[in-house]
């Protein structure tokens, strides 16, 4: 888009102009690309998405991610600034908060809208189809997980006037969340951005106890029959194993305890004296279980070492019949949709609002979440759209 000449001397104007085009889906005025924008960029939230998703935002890297989004928002008339953790925060109306994160995993997919591939074909790696034969996807880290749900969220809370968080750390320890829940009140409901798919909500997430074991045991010739301290380990494990493993083979995995180790390191100590041993591991944690619980029945598997526990990530359900839930269940039926209601096995910031919040909550975001740090993670730009037309309409009926 052209400069006015009025626009640049006249910021006030500007911001005007910015509110009217997210309004009327014309053409926006930020370009931070370089090299302008793919043709089927052609609305703001389109604009917003192709620059969040050209902006690197790998976990503790996000300041830049950060900045555009409150220049987003100013842009648009709203207060926004960077909070003390580098969380963006548009307070409004708490109505309803829509949070997402702002932090992507690892990984560089080249930015760029491609056709979706005709019926039939599917070269891409992960063997999943999103979208309609020659409609635009948008290719790139995070343009699913989850910075396609944080764009639709900033463009909806623009367009009705609610709060907007952006969260920083969600892929490694959710430190912009837990900071949020500590830094102000609850609001009214929470719409927790990941995707979804625009179709479904997700209400359930299972909870994760993460745990490092550590044993030390005298070193001796490796002929003698006493267990050293990787042998303990390995019965330790064995243990947790078989006190988690359901007694129903048919058992959801969603309602399951399910145990994995994430690295192991043992040998003989630095000065041979000692054999020492090392196992991080992770337990996921259904909402029919208890943290405590599971914490317990793991630790009553120990007989020598000891483990160390984090912080534990409780798991959520929320009802499918609360107003927000129903809210959502009437817009994406108003688009044409067929309503999913989904609960995932792993965790997301949803864990953490809803043990701090009593307030109704949904997690919802445009994407298929098959493509979830996947190499050839990508968005159809019309699921975008249609995720930015559902967010409006139930944040609209709760105001
Ligand atoms: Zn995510």
């Amino acid at each position: 888009m052209a400069t006015g000449k009025g626009r640049e001397s006249d910021p006030g104007s500007e911001a005007g102009d910015e509110r009217e085009a997210v309004e009327s889906s014309a053409a926006g005025s930020d370009v931070v690309a370089g090299g302008g924008y793919p043709a089927a960029c052609d609305t703001p939230a389109r604009k917003l998405l192709y620059d969040m998703v050209s902006i690197p935002s790998p976990s503790g890297e996000e300041e830049r991610a950060a900045e555009r989004l409150v220049d987003f928002f100013e842009a648009n008339g709203r207060e926004a600034w960077i909070d003390e953790v580098g969380n963006v925060r548009a307070p409004a109306s708490d109505a309803v908060l829509l949070t997402s994160h702002v932090d992507t995993v690892p990984g560089d997919i080249p930015v760029e809208v491609r056709p979706a591939p005709p019926d039939g074909e599917l070269p891409e790696p992960s063997d999943v189809r999103v979208g309609e034969p020659g409609e635009p996807v948008l290719w790139g880290r995070g343009a699913v997980d989850a910075t396609g749900p944080l764009v639709a969220m900033a463009v909806a809370a623009v367009k009705t006037g609610v709060s907007f968080v952006g969260v920083v750390r969600e892929e490694v320890d959710s430190g912009g969340a837990r900071h949020l829940i500590g830094d102000r009140d609850a609001p009214e409901a929470v719409i927790n951005g990941e995707p979804s798919g625009w179709q479904g909500i997700t209400l359930g997430y299972r909870g994760l106890l993460e745990g490092t074991y550590v044993n030390t045991s005298e070193s001796g010739h490796s002929s003698r029959p006493e267990p050293n301290a990787i042998q303990h380990a390995i019965d330790w494990w064995h243990g947790v194993e078989e006190a988690f493993t359901p007694e129903d083979p048919e058992t959801a995995v969603f309602d399951q305890v399910t145990t994995k180790p994430i690295s192991v390191d043992g040998g003989l100590s630095d000065d041979g004296l000692a054999v020492e041993t090392t196992m991080e591991v992770q337990l996921r944690v259904p909402p029919s279980r208890p943290v405590d619980e599971v914490h317990e029945l793991a630790e009553a598997e120990l007989s020598t070492g000891s483990v160390q526990w984090g912080d534990p990530m409780p798991p959520v359900m929320e009802s499918p019949r609360t107003e927000l839930a129903r809210a959502f269940r009437v817009a994406i039926r108003g688009g044409g949709g067929d309503v999913r209601l989904l609960r995932k096995t792993g965790t997301s910031d949803m864990n953490l609002f809803a043990a701090a919040w009593d307030r109704p909550m949904v997690t919802y975001g445009p994407g298929n979440s098959d493509l979830d740090h996947a190499p050839d993670e990508r968005l159809p730009l019309s699921e975008l759209d249609r995720a930015v037309t559902v967010l409006t309409d139930v944040c609209r009926k709760r105001l």
